[in-house]
């Protein structure tokens, strides 16, 4: 395979590579700084001069399924506990088909806004939808995107204390035969997987400790990551002092999971002490910029928590508390409410353009993600700055943060582009828009 050079781009979110990189099977092998020419022999130039280059971004949190669920009637204006309570029975009559259609939406719309890799937590297994982990793996593998699935459960009903009915939970002995199976099946190892499975029990108040537990034991065994909500609101708090007589992230530590396998989704609602023992543990925060808000979770403090070690990464949550999937714009809207937080003098555009590459790939334990470098993995993302909310920009890469950047012109993953003058090709969207709102209507009349 000839090498390609990504030449001359407006501007790229890499060091010493003014001039571009080189792209040889899959990987970066150059950096070419200013005034230099690639050494790597045979190489073919793609001329990015009206492109601004990221990192492919890397999506930590995500509810795919929840796609067929947006904006729904019967779930606007409440917080998270009720906004579940009002959704679970929707959920419950997913099926084999919605979900297929769910999550083809789902990825599309986080790779043409220039994410290449994303995670996924599916948490609800109706009957008939055994195979979840299946589907979302074979349209991953039809769009080309770098995936982290996570084999989610819960066990905990409302007959048990918890919040879900009995209709979306499975038992303890099922989810861990089936977490087995997945990832036997379609675990990759090695710098350039696409594919990988971690295992993620839902939240404190849908899962007992005893599968909090038997799952922690079982990611060891397998050496996969492990992923799941905490720290996400105050009624949390209140669930596990009154269930667990603790806090927590009291409760994680409890149950096996505090270490650096684990990354969770919100990370809100932790002291200063808790912080520390996050950053000491080596565990990541994905945070959900869009979600908190929209739920008003609270506000994620993402600069204390850097301050105390931990990596923060970003992600979407599912599209029924976002309510889309746009990585680019949730680097906005994560910017905008850290900077709100923090003052101008500590949060800058380039800080949550870090969050959403360098500090997701630490999340899905992928450091060969996420940093445009000689060795890295080459996904990348190309934006152009022709569209009317771009003129007059006096920096390329603000400017995609600050004037609202939400659709990639270009998208590479593994070095092949999947994403090709804004359309994913072979992408029938108007058809998918069509089948994907028939099978949610479907769903929310019952
Ligand atoms: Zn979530």
């Amino acid at each position: 395979m000839p090498a390609t050079w990504i030449k001359d781009p407006l501007a790229i979110f890499a060091e010493g590579a003014e001039r571009g990189v080189v792209i040889k099977d899959g990987r970066i092998v150059e950096l070419v700084p200013t005034g230099g020419q690639p050494i790597t022999a045979d190489v073919s130039a793609y001329d990015a001069s009206a492109h601004v280059v990221l990192p492919g971004l890397i999506n930590t949190h995500h509810h795919f399924y929840q796609t067929l669920t947006r904006a729904l009637p019967a779930a606007l204006g409440r917080e998270l506990f009720p906004w579940l309570q009002a959704l679970y029975p929707v959920w419950a009559r997913l099926t084999p088909e919605s979900l297929e259609l769910g999550v083809t939406v789902a990825m599309s719309e986080l790779l043409l806004s220039g994410c290449t890799t994303t995670t996924d937590h599916h948490y609800v297994f109706p009957a008939g939808l055994e195979e979840s982990v299946d589907i979302e793996v074979g349209v991953a593998r039809r769009l080309g995107m770098r995936v982290l699935l996570t084999r989610g459960s819960m066990n905990r009903s409302v007959k048990d204390g918890g919040l879900p009915p009995d209709s979306v939970v499975q038992d303890e002995d099922t989810i861990l035969a089936d977490s087995e199976r997945v990832v036997e099946k379609f675990h990759e190892r090695g710098m350039d997987a696409m594919v990988q499975i971690a295992l993620a029990p839902c939240s404190p108040f849908s899962v007992t400790t005893s599968l909090m537990a038997s799952t922690a034991v079982l990611a060891e065994k397998l050496n996969v990551r492990l992923h799941t909500h905490l720290g996400e609101t105050e009624d949390e708090n209140r669930y596990c002092e009154e269930i667990y007589g603790c806090r927590p992230l009291d409760y994680l530590e409890q149950t096996g999971w505090l270490h650096q396998r684990t990354w969770l989704a919100h990370g809100i609602h932790f002291n200063a002490g808790e912080m520390a023992r996050l950053g000491r543990a080596g565990i990541s925060i994905s945070h959900c910029a869009c979600s908190n808000q929209l739920l008003a979770s609270g506000c994620c403090p993402v600069c204390d928590m850097e301050d105390a070690g931990v990596s923060i990464g970003l992600g979407v949550d599912g599209s029924a508390s976002n309510d889309g999937s746009n990585m680019m714009q949730e680097v906005r809207t994560a910017f905008l409410l850290q900077r709100a937080r923090y003052g101008v003098g500590r949060v800058s555009h380039l800080d949550a353009l870090r969050w959403a590459t360098r500090g997701s790939a630490a999340c899905v334990g992928r450091p060969e993600l996420g940093e445009i470098a000689v060795g890295r993995m080459a996904d990348l993302a190309l934006f152009k700055l022709d569209e009317l909310r771009f003129s007059g920009h006096g920096d390329p890469l603000a400017a995609l943060v600050l004037c609202g950047a939400h659709r990639a012109d270009r998208v590479m993953v593994g070095g092949q582009w999947r994403v090709i003058d804004g359309v994913i090709p072979g992408l029938d969207v108007g058809d998918l828009i069509r089948r994907h709102g028939a099978a949610a209507r479907a769903m929310q009349a019952g």
